[in-house]
């Protein structure tokens, strides 16, 4: 397994990084956008990936 693909995901927030992921090479082009819990917000935020 690589870890080339590694990436984070991190509150649009308060821009802290709660989640890693793992990604692979068919959604390489497009940036992830998920909807999770921030423990630091204490509420569902929309988590952006960043490197
Ligand atoms: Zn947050």
């Amino acid at each position: 397994m690589s870890q080339d693909n590694m990436i984070k995901l991190e509150c649009t927030e308060c821009k802290r990084v709660n989640y890693f992921s793992r990604k692979n090479k068919k959604t390489l082009k497009d940036r992830l956008e998920l909807k999770k819990f921030c423990k630091f917000c204490k509420k569902h935020t929309l988590h952006k990936e960043t490197k």
